[in-house]
């Protein structure tokens, strides 16, 4: 990471500290937690929990944690509760509520699983949440990268009647709703002075597209990105997340309550 970056990340930092309400939205895998080939295996970076914990106890403090894992994934791995709140499936699954499927939804979550199951040769395997059907490849991917592309391929040339088809790492998501993170955010962030969002993939530039002039966005790793900001790794956004705790903590007298 340059110089600048650093430069301009210490007055992102600075800025966020003294946002009078702040929300700090943060994307799962690849962001708070290395991606591992068992999702199940997950675990979020010690310091960005104790981060996490420290910001959401801070008055005109939210935390969200925004993943495309369904509500119940997201929980498995993710350890911390209310007042942190947990939205799965991109935003379709918030803590409470959630859309309901029509018998159209579900029959075409039917049909593209059949077709994901035929074509996700074992180690690859089809993942079934409540809104989605992902074809994951990463245990292809350590033995055969060339065999997990492949099958990447076929599934994308799946006809998905128009409904959304989402690439991410090592999968390729299909879903019955329309309902991206950025339409989640967009909504969500209205009650805050300031947003914070930081993720590393495909589905979280629906979100970074969704902030503001005020607002800022970290990008983890080497996607591309509308984000001007970025860290280069999962610790280093844990370091961050301690930092923004910290100044926050640190400039709390001096904000309007
Ligand atoms: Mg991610």
């Amino acid at each position: 990471m340059t110089t600048q970056n650093n430069a301009q990340l210490d007055e992102a930092l600075a800025a966020l500290a003294a946002a009078p309400s702040l929300l700090v939205c943060l994307d799962f895998d690849g962001t708070l937690s290395e991606h591992v080939t068992d999702p199940y295996a997950a675990s979020a970076h010690p310091a960005a929990l104790t981060a996490i914990a420290d910001l959401a106890s801070q008055p005109g403090t939210q935390v969200a944690v925004l993943s495309g894992r369904h509500l119940e994934g997201l929980r498995a791995v993710f350890p911390l509760r209310d007042p942190v709140v947990l939205v799965g499936s991109h935003g379709a699954e918030p803590t409470e509520g959630g859309p309901e499927l029509s018998a159209a939804d579900a029959a075409y979550l039917d049909r593209i699983e059949s077709e994901l199951r035929r074509i996700a040769t074992p180690p690859a395997y089809v993942e079934v949440k409540p809104y989605q059907r992902v074809l994951h490849v990463a245990p292809v991917v350590e033995t055969d990268p060339a065999a997990a592309e492949a099958i990447l391929k076929e599934g994308l040339s799946i006809d998905t009647e128009g409904r959304p088809v989402t690439p991410g790492h090592n999968l390729v998501e299909f879903s019955a709703l329309d309902v991206s993170k950025g339409d989640w955010l967009a909504e969500y962030k209205r009650s805050f002075d300031v947003t914070f969002f930081a993720g590393d993939d495909t589905t979280d530039e629906f979100a970074m597209a969704a902030l503001g002039p005020n607002d800022v966005g970290i990008k983890v790793g080497e996607k591309p990105s509308v984000a001007t900001l970025r860290v280069p790794t999962v610790t280093r956004m844990a370091h961050f997340l301690t930092e923004l705790a910290s100044a926050r903590r640190a400039a709390q007298p001096s904000r309007p309550e």
